[in-house]
């Protein structure tokens, strides 16, 4: 048993008898962890902010190979992000985030770039303007599959690799975009437009902070139908994420003049 140290995200808590907590948090250099904090509800001022969901930390746990949960020593508050939010929309935007690495991410296998990505995420819930936040999330959940070993191919056809079809026919289960011939025989396809499939290639190429200047908000519909339903083909745990519910409610999208229509 090692008494080890690593910086984390709280995905949320629970409670365990009448005065702990276990703490879920996702780590830079242990992955997903459960950690118990003895005495946290009894005297939640020794871990001030540090164990609220949303909250940046710095743990040390008492490391215990082959087990499930941890003993949590110190935590630090590096940052407290929900406290921050100030905002129902940002405070939908940042959960979705969590949300997503809770239920796509398990085990304690450190992912550092996939860490850093969801603390970009997160800062920019905080800090990005409300009408990039959309923008955002749509570029969290394709990069996040891209750093799991999901990332679409927007630039040759996903099936044989060959010349996109000029039709734009872009294939959930395949992957990404498909030439002619796949086409002709994969179901489910569904065409996009220039303006959609030149925002896709952006929000999983470029850095996170930018996402709002490539995502024309009468696309955003089209775009997020794309990804949730490449997401939905990819990670069955996708399913029913409850504020990917909140993002398709707000304003921005409407539906499209003209939506993908099913190939
Ligand atoms: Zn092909």
């Amino acid at each position: 048993m090692a008494l080890v140290q690593s910086e984390g995200i709280v995905l949320k808590t629970h409670a365990l008898g009448d005065t702990s907590r276990i703490v879920v948090a996702y780590t830079r250099d242990h992955g997903l962890v459960k950690l118990v904090a003895k005495g946290a509800r009894r005297t939640p001022s020794r871990f001030g902010y540090s164990l609220e969901p949303l909250s940046r930390a710095r743990f040390r746990f008492y490391h215990k190979p082959d087990r499930d949960l941890h003993l949590l020593s110190q935590a630090e508050t590096l940052d407290p992000i929900g406290s921050r939010l100030g905002d129902l929309t940002r405070l939908a935007h940042a959960q979705a985030a969590i949300e997503l690495i809770d239920r796509l991410v398990w085990g304690e296998e450190p992912h550092e770039e996939l860490y850093d990505l969801l603390a970009r995420t997160l800062g920019c819930a905080v800090e990005a303007p409300l009408a990039a936040l959309p923008a955002v999330t749509i570029a969290f959940e394709l990069q996040a599959a891209s750093l799991l070993g999901y990332r679409p191919r927007l630039e040759a056809c996903a099936g044989c690799g060959g010349p996109l079809s000029p039709r734009r026919l872009f294939s959930p289960a395949r992957g990404g975009m498909l030439c002619d011939a796949c086409g002709e025989t994969g179901a489910g396809t569904i065409h996009l437009s220039a303006d959609a499939l030149a925002g896709l290639s952006l929000l999983v190429s470029r850095p996170l902070a930018e996402a709002g200047d490539y995502l024309e908000v009468r696309r955003a519909g089209e775009i997020l139908r794309v990804v949730e339903a490449f997401m939905r083909e990819h990670f069955q745990r996708f399913h029913g994420l409850r504020s990917l519910e909140v993002l398709r409610s707000l304003p921005d999208f409407e539906p499209s003049e003209d939506a993908p229509c099913p190939g």
